[in-house]
């Protein structure tokens, strides 16, 4: 199969300056063009005579060119007009600021046109239709043709030919990797077939089948790594089997009685723990929905069972937060408590290490620093991975490996949409907290742009009199002269200072960044916390699990920026008291869609709902930044519809395993060479 992995230039006619502008668009190697896939085709099958042109209706022509085209002005367009017609009549074509058509269309030759023939101020035209000239491409003029992302310099026409050209020189090498047994049971078309089809189909059926195929190479060999570490994780356990729990001396120091689904999560966690295998739990609850608490029992639980717990955060900010829920909740139960940071001082941190590894810590609370090297546990029961949207799966199996039986209990805010959830999580038992603690009320929503400065500074003004707080988010950290689209981003350093001096000199107003020293964030979480800082200028460190309830208002600067599933993140870090809470969402952008976004989170506080908006609206590659969970970027599969392929895909992984448990086997050769390649080189424990 090497010959897929050569670089680019291996296809004839492809030379260095292709292969460059190929790269921009990350296309290295033949293998990448052969998988650069078309995002649509279009129908180049019925050719309509103009005599039979349904007005408005989307319609081929095949007509020559009568006259020269021109060029003239209108408004503020350039308007381009050319004269065409077939054999049963005549058209006018238009196309408005593309000046250049004046040349590239050709006088007297025969073009392919494909559009819409509208009547405009009285008079019938093919408006801005697409077009190809017939003799340049004898070999490809009807059926259908796929349409690719391009990048300037490359021309769908070149595009295809080269991809054309590949499929053709590399044929032999797309071998069928699927074992028979599996692609029989699947009804799947074959490896060779799909890659051809999916590029130039005769029929829409045929691109179906082979798209279809090609989703579920992407899903099932994904499917298949995550099964393969997990069973290499579940080979190593032997399970700690937790047989005391005493919750009830931390419940009844509780100002409030669990809801009744914090009882129900408690109930599943409670019954994993208590079972010989390993938990292996995700807990999925809306912000604000109690999860810490159920975590602080489970980790007590590990506690009263003579081991150790662990719960990591993503950020510092975090996992001091809940430290000091650790120290309000477990230390007066007599529950010996350490946090592991990367702030420490090298002493400290040794020192911590050396009480970790000894068992004279019962509960350990930090950030990434705790799945570093050199963190060892006693013996390590219960293993909590907190907001886990903001880690990859790596970290997670990272931390999970620190315990030679680990009970995993992972907790994420982001309602994850069912699809990515088995993407990410795979097996995992799921238990969801959909019931708010009671008197939460909904946070009002309004979607703004900057004419309303004046009446919003007004309005935190009063807010900030009657004794409450406000965050304000920004996108950026600091201004970067480099990149003209980061000009108009409000940057939190230069905001605050503003805000500071220009509109608030009477209040306090604090600023938070990533790039700031942890033991300063502390600081100014604390004095915001304590209610010293009045309005807290922020990026988006506060995002995940930051609790100070007497917060009313959020603001979020350039929120077209921000990822839907981020926003209601974001906003729920108000409405955690008694107080009326706001979210004001700014934006400049004009875009109907960018306002029809935000509307979204306007109209709903469903966070279940607003992620699944965000998928549908968004693509699956930026809702949760899937990178960021150590997922590739999926180059056909579309996670929202195609919900059914990624369950078969997932069946067939783990029909894979039963059948031929150690990818052992002649047929599994080359399955099992992609799954290697893609836990190495592609992704999931390159860094691990
Ligand atoms: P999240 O699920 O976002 O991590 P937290 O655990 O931070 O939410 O809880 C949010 C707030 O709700 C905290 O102030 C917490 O003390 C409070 N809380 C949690 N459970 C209940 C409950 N059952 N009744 C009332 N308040 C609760
Ligand atoms: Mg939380």
């Amino acid at each position: 199969m090497s010959g897929l992995r050569d670089r680019v230039t291996a296809v004839t006619g492809i030379g260095e300056s292709k292969a460059k502008l190929l790269y921009k668009m990350d296309i290295i190697t033949v293998e990448d063009l052969l998988t650069h896939f078309p995002r649509d085709y279009e129908d180049y099958r019925t050719i309509t005579p103009i005599r039979e042109v349904t007005l408005d209706q989307e319609c081929v022509l095949k007509c020559r060119i009568l006259a020269k085209p021109r060029n003239f002005h209108k408004g503020k367009f350039t308007v381009t007009q050319v004269r065409i017609g077939d054999e049963t009549g005549q058209l006018t074509a238009v196309w408005f600021n593309q000046p250049y058509l004046m040349k590239a269309i050709v006088q007297d030759g025969t073009y392919l046109f494909r559009g819409k023939v509208q009547r405009k101020y009285n008079q019938v035209q093919l408006v801005s239709p697409a077009y190809t000239r017939l003799e340049e491409e004898a070999d490809e003029t009807e059926g259908i043709k796929p349409i690719y992302k391009l990048t300037a310099g490359i021309s769908t026409k070149v595009l295809r030919n080269m991809i054309r050209k590949a499929l053709d020189q590399f044929d032999e090498e797309l071998v069928e990797y699927l074992p028979l047994f599996l692609r029989k049971e699947m009804e799947l078309t074959d490896e060779r077939y799909a890659m051809h089809h999916i590029h130039f189909p005769q029929t829409f059926e045929e691109k179906e089948w082979s798209r279809h195929r090609l989703v579920f190479d992407e899903f099932f060999i994904q499917q298949a790594a995550l099964m393969r570490i997990r069973s290499n994780m579940e080979d190593l356990t032997e399970g700690y089997q937790l047989t005391t729990f005493q919750e009830e001396r931390l419940l009844s120091r509780l100002p409030f009685e669990l809801t009744t689904d914090q009882k129900t999560v408690w109930e599943d966690i409670k019954h994993d723990l208590a079972s010989s295998g390993p938990m292996n739990r995700l807990v999925q609850g809306d912000v604000g929905s109690g999860k810490t608490v159920v975590a602080m029992m489970s980790l007590l639980a590990a506690v009263d069972n003579g081991l150790q717990g662990a719960m990591m955060a993503p950020t510092e900010v975090l996992a001091r937060q809940h430290m000091q829920e650790a120290e309000k909740l477990l230390v007066p139960l007599g529950v010996r408590v350490g946090l592991l940071t990367g702030s420490l001082k090298a002493s400290e941190k040794k020192e911590m290490l050396r009480r970790i590894a000894e068992g004279e810590v019962d509960v350990v609370i930090g950030t990434h620093a705790l799945i570093q090297e050199g963190v060892e546990f006693h013996k390590l029961g219960v293993v909590i991975t907190d907001e886990q949207h903001r880690f990859g799966v790596r970290q997670r199996v990272a931390l999970a490996g620190k315990s030679a039986a680990p009970n995993v209990l992972v907790m994420t805010a982001t309602p994850i949409p069912r699809t990515l959830a088995m993407i990410l999580f795979g097996d995992m038992n799921v238990s969801v907290i959909k019931t708010m603690p009671p008197g939460r009320k909904a946070i009002k929503t309004y979607v703004v742009d900057s004419s309303y400065d004046e009446r919003l500074y007004r309005f935190i003004r009063r807010e900030v009199e009657a004794g409450h707080q406000a965050y304000i988010i920004c996108p950026a950290v600091e201004e970067n002269e480099e990149s003209e689209a980061a000009a108009d981003l409000k940057s939190a350093v230069q905001y605050q200072e503003y805000l500071g001096s220009q509109i608030f000199p009477d209040l306090t107003v604090g600023l938070l960044h990533g790039q700031m020293r942890p033991k300063d964030k502390d600081d100014v979480m604390e004095r915001f916390a304590s209610g010293e800082i009045n309005i807290l200028v922020s990026t988006t460190v506060v995002e995940v699990g930051v609790n100070v309830p007497n917060a009313t208002i959020m603001m979020v600067e350039n929120a077209e920026r921000f990822g839907l599933a981020q926003l209601h993140q974001l906003r729920g870090r108000v409405g955690r008291g008694q107080a009326e809470s706001y979210c004001v969402l700014k934006t400049d952008n004009p875009k109907d869609e960018t306002r029809r976004r935000l509307k979204v989170l306007a109209d709903s506080n469903d966070g279940f709902h607003i992620s699944e908006e965000d998928l549908r609206l968004r693509g699956a590659g930026d809702v949760f930044g899937l990178r960021q969970h150590g997922l590739p970027d999926f180059k056909i599969a579309n996670l929202y519809e195609d919900m059914d392929i990624l369950r078969l895909a997932q069946k067939a992984a783990e029909q894979l395993y039963r059948e031929r448990p150690d990818l052992k086997g002649d047929d599994v050769y080359f399955l099992r060479e992609k799954i290697d390649r893609f836990l190495t080189q592609d992704g999931l424990l390159n860094s691990l």
